[in-house]
């Protein structure tokens, strides 16, 4: 594989053009062309010399949307290409207030959790800071319009750990928020992790406002390691402390992820167990309906006993909801788009 220009920053691309031989001003077009979500090739303002060079060295486009799913309800998912020939996934989900991205932080994932479809051959490997932004960059272009964003809102939620690929996804939160790339605020992106410990307080100190989300999904340690191996190494107090360190250094409130499944984790006793676990504390639960994964044997949590769950967490103090299903009629969640496309390929 090439390198990647979509890693660099604004004075990396100045760096970059003065190295090449080129005048400064030109890694504005080269910025704003990639920044419009297009190929190197592509980048009008260039000379034909100047793309061959950063051709020679660089991938002309690192992520490429090989199939488009479209749902009812506006929901798009995507299969995307990288440069090596690996197939990641991402989905952009329509709202009132905008259009918000999921996007895969790595190929695989090896957190194991039971319920996962990502994690299922394990990781892979790390994507780079600009994989993760081209994934933006091609879906943004696709729904841009003047100088109205396509994409408005972004989560980490894909495929990956993203505490797992620590550096580069720092970057890319780096690089997406500046000023002369997408500019997307911090307070627009939500980070989600199972629970990386050191890692969560790493995140408080670096300065980026951006909403934590944790996975927490049970309220014992044993039970929790049942579905998420990761419970045998973090304690679920020593996660609620980092979230606690996390609202001291950031001031954000921190939410926590619940998928209700059916005889683990969604029995009344787990509601009141949930409650003294958070009561009191700056955060939101957000329930999530199970997706069930073909490879897997767990059952999703009925609708009604869902609801049930949820009045239980009100009753008891707790902010939280139920999230709505979105783009179901097109296949799954975090990583069963690719396990889909990966099992018809062989
Ligand atoms: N690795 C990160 C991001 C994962 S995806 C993390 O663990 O948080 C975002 C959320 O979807 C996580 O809460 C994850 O546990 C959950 N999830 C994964 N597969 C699921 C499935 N099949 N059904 C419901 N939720 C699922």
């Amino acid at each position: 594989m090439k390198e990647i220009l979509q890693d660099l920053n604004y004075a990396g691309a100045e760096e970059l053009v003065l190295s090449l031989g080129e005048k400064k001003f030109r890694a504005k077009q080269l910025f704003d062309g990639i920044n419009k979500g297009k190929r190197l090739s592509e980048i009008p303002a260039l000379s034909a010399d100047f793309k061959a060079k950063l051709l020679e060295r660089f991938e002309d486009c690192p992520v490429e949307i090989i199939k488009t799913y479209f749902g009812a309800d506006g929901t798009e998912k995507y299969l995307f290409r990288l440069a090596d020939g690996n197939i990641i996934e991402g989905v952009l989900m329509k709202y009132k207030y905008g259009n918000t991205q999921c996007v895969s932080t790595q190929v695989g994932c090896r957190m194991g959790c039971k319920f996962c479809a990502s994690t299922l051959n394990g990781r892979i490997r790390d994507l780079s800071a600009g994989e993760i932004l081209s994934q933006v960059l091609v879906v943004n272009a696709l729904h841009a319009q003047g100088k109205t964003r396509g994409v408005t809102n972004i989560v980490l939620m894909g495929s990956g750990e993203p505490l797992d690929n620590y550096d580069n996804v720092i970057k890319f939160l780096r690089n997406v928020t500046a000023e002369e790339g997408l500019n997307i605020s911090a307070r627009n992106i939500s980070l989600s992790t199972c629970g990386l410990v050191e890692r969560m307080y790493d995140l408080a100190k670096e300065g980026l406002p951006i909403n934590l989300t944790v996975s927490l999904h049970n309220t014992t340690d044993e039970e929790r390691a049942r579905t998420m191996p990761i419970a045998k190494k973090y304690k679920i107090k020593d996660i609620l402390d980092a979230c606690s360190n996390y609202f001291e250094k950031t001031g954000r409130r921190y939410i926590f992820e619940y998928s209700l499944i059916e005889g683990e984790n969604c029995d009344a006793r787990h509601a009141e167990e949930l409650i003294q676990l958070l009561k009191g504390r700056p955060c939101h639960v957000n329930l999530i309906r199970l997706n069930e994964v073909k490879e897997r044997n767990l059952k999703a949590l009925g609708d009604k006993q869902a609801y049930r769950f949820l009045g239980l967490l009100e009753k008891g103090g707790l902010s939280a909801t139920l999230r709505r299903q979105i783009g179901s009629d097109i296949g799954g969640a975090c990583g069963q788009l690719r396990a889909g496309y990966l099992d018809g390929e062989e």
